[in-house]
């Protein structure tokens, strides 16, 4: 193996990225997160993703959601902007008039047929860096020519079933890790490992986290964690420290967060409350 072909994410390593908040500046320094996503039943996704965004620092954040998601998303999380598709139920046409300087895509979107064609028109065009989680990646996996028009650098977020989806089954963690490592290459993409060491892959090298707990083995923990991505890219931060560093706070969040409710009553949405002591914990 390579000399440091893996290093470990602890505070010191994040702090020597950590960008402190400008006294003379204004929402627009920290720029403009658009999370894509939701489907019946699964506007949570979106929501999460988008508080966790807001609460990580992004200073505009707008939710790309089908129509049914309006109000429980203006209702719930008031400082995220909405943008609906015509769909009631899905998103079948991803189209929006705003510059974003970052994209959360796939929390929730479900794979429906007219959101595949949606998913395929809009990455024939887009050049807007990208964070890709959930059922955008499965879609990817079903459709591996998408992958080619995803941009450089951009970030997948697979758990390790959608980790497999992606990159094919693996005997042991060794042939993961270097699959993985692999397809992160060829593609030059960001290919994020998630469980309980969650592991960056970038350029052939792994970034290995420290923080988490298995109180984060918890229904909305990886949207919670799309939405940081994305919050710390747009506050300029390069898509690889945006990544590692999110996935610090992550766990941070969640090991704060644990000694208050347990392992057992953590919730996604805790994880979200925890950010902000999270930040505070770096100094
Ligand atoms: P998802 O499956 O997409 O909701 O993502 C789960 C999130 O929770 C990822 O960020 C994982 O790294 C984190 N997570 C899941 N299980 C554990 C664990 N046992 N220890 C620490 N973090 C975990
Ligand atoms: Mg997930």
């Amino acid at each position: 193996a390579v000399e440091n072909e893996y290093e470990l994410i602890g505070k010191n390593e994040v702090l020597q990225w950590y960008k402190p908040r400008e006294k003379f500046s204004h929402k627009g320094t920290y720029g403009h997160s658009l999370i894509i996503g939701g489907s019946y039943g699964k506007i949570g996704a979106v929501l999460l993703a988008s508080d966790a965004c807001l609460n990580t620092g992004s200073g505009l954040v707008t939710a790309y959601i089908p129509t049914c998601g309006y109000i429980p998303m203006q209702t719930a999380l008031p400082e995220a902007m909405v943008i609906t598709d015509s769909t009631e139920k899905m998103v079948s046409k991803i189209q929006f008039d705003i510059i974003p300087t970052v994209i959360g895509l796939g929390i929730g979107i479900g794979q429906n047929e007219v959101t595949v064609k949606a998913l395929k028109e809009f990455l024939s065009t887009n050049k807007i860096p990208l964070v890709i989680d959930a059922d955008a990646l499965n879609i990817i996996s079903k459709h591996k020519e998408f992958l080619k028009m995803i941009p450089a650098k951009s970030v997948l977020t697979p758990h390790p079933r959608e980790l497999e989806r992606l990159i094919g089954s693996w005997k042991d963690d060794f042939e993961k890790l270097e699959k993985a490592k692999a397809f992160s290459i060829k593609f030059n993409l960001i290919v994020v490992i998630k469980g309980a060491h969650t592991i960056t892959l970038c350029d052939g090298k792994g970034y290995v986290n420290t923080t988490g707990n298995p109180g984060m083995a918890t229904a909305g923990s990886g949207d919670v964690l799309t939405g940081m991505i994305t919050g710390l890219i747009a506050q300029g931060y390069d898509s690889l420290r945006a990544t590692v560093f999110a996935i610090y706070l992550h766990g941070r969040s969640g090991d704060l967060a644990v000694e208050k409710c347990g392992y057992q009553a953590l919730t996604a949405s805790e994880i979200i409350d925890f950010i902000g002591d999270a930040f505070l914990d770096l100094f």
